[in-house]
């Protein structure tokens, strides 16, 4: 049997992979790990990561567009029809809440930090339509 070197000796396989990534670096939104960027622009750590994100925000996206934008021109269920209104205030805040949770448990980014970071790289959100 082979034998853990003396500084690796007890430590997970995960910790000596940790150790191995650059200290200082821009953090990726979906696993938190630094990274060595190749563009400025850049904001996932690999192709997978960035997939993963995305093809998540897509599907969060599809679920909570209708509820936010009925519970804004309902004004939050107090304008026209008002409970229809506060159904989607609700229902968005309680999916977004859930989405935060899952994100924290998940090792994510939260969507504070993330709407941050892209808006730091000059990603402007209001020039796609
Ligand atoms: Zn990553």
């Amino acid at each position: 049997m082979l034998h853990d070197s003396p500084q690796n000796a007890g430590r997970p396989e995960t910790a000596s992979a940790a150790a191995a990534l650059p200290r200082t670096g821009p953090r990726c939104p979906e696993c938190l790990a630094t990274f060595e960027s190749v563009s400025p622009r850049q904001l996932f750590c690999s192709a997978a990561h960035k997939a993963a994100f995305h093809n998540r925000q897509t599907v969060r996206g599809r679920q909570l567009v209708p509820l936010v934008m009925a519970a804004r021109l309902t004004r939050g269920g107090t304008r026209g029809n008002v409970v229809a209104g506060r159904k989607a205030r609700r229902d968005g805040d309680f999916l977004m809440q859930r989405w935060a949770d899952d994100d924290r448990r998940e090792g994510r980014m939260s969507m504070i930090d993330y709407f941050a970071l892209r808006d730091r790289k000059g990603f402007d959100t209001l020039l796609i339509r």
